[in-house]
Parts: structure tokens; sequence; C-alpha cells
């Protein structure tokens, strides 16, 4: 699985650049090196390790210079990959960068796989599985809360937690594989009981830290917000006060807003994006209909749908049909026009829904955005503290549930009285699951699977 030979990619981004780096890992980096590299001060001899060094490149077999650079060598094993590792720093530009890289494989080394060098980190006990995915989500992170987040991981936050969770499950098993190896002293009741409400306990501990993946997705994708309510209510209006500046075209005919309007605020931290729909209602307009159509689809889309009614006016069949309609998802009302008199009251509402979260808002003078903003994030985030570690990738997600229900199922078979053989089945089925999570069971089609989604030279 593991070949000893000797790596190299270009690390940076293809096309111009100030600088393209390539990176080469494995026991000839050193020695290919010195073969192309010519210091511009001081002797050829030795590279010491994590110094940066200014020289040149060369071709060994012409003597040409290729580009003038910046090399350094990390030696094992402090380095990414715990090899010896070398860095170029050259110019940038598709031609130098690849003209480097040929002579380095002339030189022995072969073309890095996508991911190899975070594959040999994980390799050589550098990271644990989860700590080299979390490289990849934090290439990959589009906002600053989802690059701390994956920050967090590659610095081992979950595989911390997860192996503490680990050790407990080891001791249950213990208990267990004891009760099989000495079948005559049945587990008795009373230790029965302890031993399933500590299974049960270390279930409901996976399942929270397996929930926070939804929190975690909120911060690192942004939190999707739908604007949904009949025409003229002033969605548009409520989009502008939310955004803060006039974006939105606002009219009083109704049925302006045909297409769906996408703006992102920032509340406290968590991203948001808001869509201001054509809002939905029965029309016999061609063109209306499709915006509300298409309405009905980003309602579907969104975390949380937030229902725009007039307060200014009585609500109509078609207000408490919408509400119906968004019953089944998370949503909040706002009733507009607060600085009109009010013909429309919470009561309204809560006589056909009980828990709906009402604001009142007007987005002409800006009384009550702010609330509504808080409502909104508190909504989005199910009233959350910052978890103690949030889960990031779906594969964890899935690894987590799926040691939480053996768990269950483990608990379930020591309560029925079933042979202990039945439990430990269980029980070794929810710790499989945890060491898929940090890589202590090497399953190599997860990993190809892992690394291969990973870019080449990373
Ligand atoms: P939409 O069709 O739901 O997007 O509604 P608009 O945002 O286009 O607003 C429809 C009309 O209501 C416009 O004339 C707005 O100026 C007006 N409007 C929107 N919000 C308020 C408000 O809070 N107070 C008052 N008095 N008028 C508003």
């Amino acid at each position: 699985m593991y070949e000893q030979d000797t790596i190299a990619a270009i690390a940076t981004p293809p096309g111009e650049g100030g600088v393209a780096i390539v990176r080469v890992s494995g026991i000839d980096a050193a020695r290919i090196a010195q073969q192309i590299f010519t210091r511009s001060r001081g002797k050829n001899g030795i590279l010491r390790s994590h110094m940066l060094y200014h020289g040149s490149i060369r071709d060994p077999q012409t003597e040409s210079v290729v580009d003038e650079v910046l090399l350094t060598i990390m030696r094992q094993p402090r380095s990414y990959t715990g090899e010896d590792v070398v860095e170029v720093h050259c110019h940038g530009g598709a031609f130098l960068s690849r003209q480097i890289l040929g002579l380095i494989l002339t030189q022995g080394a072969r073309q890095a796989q996508a991911g190899e060098f975070t594959k040999r980190a994980f390799l050589n006990g550098k990271l644990d599985l989860a700590q080299a995915e979390a490289v990849l989500d934090l290439i990959r992170a589009k906002t600053a809360r989802g690059a701390e987040l994956a920050l967090n991981q590659v610095s081992g936050a979950l595989s911390i937690h997860v192996s503490a969770l680990r050790e407990e499950l080891l001791d249950i098993l213990v208990q267990i594989e004891a009760a099989i190896d000495f079948p005559d002293e049945d587990i008795e009741l009373l230790q029965r009981s302890k031993l399933v409400e500590k299974i049960y306990r270390l279930a409901k501990k996976l399942c929270v830290i397996s929930a926070t993946y939804e929190w975690g997705r909120l911060f690192r994708e942004g939190a999707k917000v739908c604007i949904c309510g009949r025409p003229n209510v002033g969605k548009s209006s409520l989009l502008n006060a939310l955004v803060g500046e006039a974006r939105v075209i606002v009219t009083a005919i109704p049925g302006t807003t045909r297409d769906v309007i996408e703006e992102s605020i920032n509340l406290d931290g968590l991203p948001i994006v808001i869509w201001d729909t054509a809002g939905i209602r029965e029309t016999v307009d061609q063109v209306e209909r499709l915006g509300v159509e298409l309405s009905r689809q980003y309602l579907e889309k969104a975390d949380v749908a937030i229902v725009v009614f007039d307060g200014s006016e009585k609500p109509t069949a078609g207000d408490l049909a919408l509400l119906r309609f968004v019953n089944e998802k998370k949503h909040l009302v706002v009733i507009n026009k607060n600085d009109l008199p009010m013909s429309f009251s919470a009561d309204d509402i809560n006589c056909h829904e009980r828990e709906a979260k009402v604001v009142l808002v007007s987005a002409k003078t800006g009384v009550g955005i702010d609330p509504l903003k808080s409502t909104l994030r508190e909504l989005l985030l199910d009233h959350q503290g910052e978890p103690e570690v949030v889960v990031t990738n779906v594969r964890h997600r899935s690894e987590l549930i799926r040691s939480a229900e053996s768990l269950q199922q483990g608990a379930i078979a020591i309560e029925s009285g079933l042979p202990p053989e039945l439990a430990a089945v269980n029980l070794n089925e929810a710790r499989e699951a945890l060491e898929e999570i940090i890589g202590l069971v090497n399953n190599d089609i997860i990993l190809e699977h892992i690394f291969s989604n990973f870019c080449i030279g990373k």
C-alpha cells in the first residue's frame, strides 16, 4: 500500500501567479535537490533542514539555468509527510513549474497522485484520518468560520473526542467479554441495568456529536433563508431592510418580483443567503405562475422560511393557506407595515398555528429588524451555543450514527436477556465505526475514496 519511493507534484494551482511551488517527498528528495539546485551564496554542501536557500535550478545534463528559486528541505520526521520533503518556490507560471517538475521526474521521482502527500502524512502517523480529511475541508472552506472549524479538526479536536469515547466503549466491552468468558456467572440484574444505562449514555453522546454536523454546515456553507408571502406584503422591502441597502426595486404593483433575488448577509458570524421570491399565490398570469413555481422550489431548499404578512390588512385565505404550506418547515412569521394602523395580530395566526414565532416589523422604518435578525439566528441554530466539538465531514457523521445505532442494538440485546455474545457483536461494530473515523482500521477502499478527492500536490 505504501511504496517507499519519491513523489513530486506542482502544489500550486495552474495558471499565472507570483510564485509556484513544486513539492517533492520521499527517500530521494534530498539527493534530487542537491542534483538540480545550485546555491547563489556559500558552498553547495549539505542543505540544512528548515532553512530557505536562494539559488538556481539547473538542468544537470545541459547545465542551463531553468529559474531562480527559493528552496527548502524539511528532513524527516519533521515534515508534513513525515518523509524528507523539498519545496521549490519558483516564479509563477505553468511553463517554469512544469519544467522544474520534469527535471525532478527525470532524476527518479514519480508524479504524485491526488492527495498522496496527505496520505503519506496519514500512513506515517503525522495525522489521523479525521485530521487528514479536515485538510480537505480547510482547502475547500468558503467562510472564515468554516475554515476555523476545519482547522480545529486538523489540530485533532474531533479525534481526541472520538478516541475518548472509544475508550469508554472498550471499558463496556471488557465487562461483556467477561460475561462471555465466565458463562456460569450470569450478569447480575443490577449490573445488567447499569451496563445498559452506560451504553445508552454513550450512544446519546455520539448522537449529540453527530448532530453538530448540521450546526457546522450552516457556518460552513451558509444558511439558506427564503422570504415568501403574497405579493405586495413587503418582501422586497424586508430584504432591503435586512441587507441594509436598497437593492431590490420596490413597487406598489403586486407581483413585481418575478425572479428570485439572492442576497447575502452575515448574522453575527453566521453567513446567510436570503432569497426574495415572487410571492406565492394562485395566479392566471403565465409569467407570474412561473415565478410562483420557482418560489415553491426555493422554499423547499431553504433552512428557514420567513413568511411575511401585511399587518395593515386582515389576513387573507391565501395568507393562511401559505402558513399551512410552510407548517412542516422551520419558519417564522413577520407581520410587516407595523408603522401603519394594524388590522392583523399574532393571535390571527396563533389560532391557526400554535408554535409560530412572530416578529412585528416595519421594513419601511427599520423598527423590529434587529429583533428579527436575532430571532432568525436563534431559529437557525436551534438555540444552541457553540458545541465543544463540531463534526464537519459527512462520513464522520454517518460513522457516529452507525456507532450509536449499534450501541442501541447492543443495549436492547442485554435488556432482553439475550446471550452476551450478541451484544458483543453490536458493540464491536460500534467500536469499528469509531475506529474508521480516526483511521485505526486501515480500510483501503475508504482511504482510496478519501484521498482521491484531494488535488494533486496536497
Ligand atoms: P413585495 O411584493 O412583497 O416584495 O412588496 P414590496 O416590498 O414591493 O412592497 C410593496 C409596497 O408596500 C411598496 O409600496 C412598499 O413601499 C410598501 N411597504 C413595504 N414595507 C412597508 C412598511 O413597512 N410600511 C409601509 N407603510 N409600507 C411598506
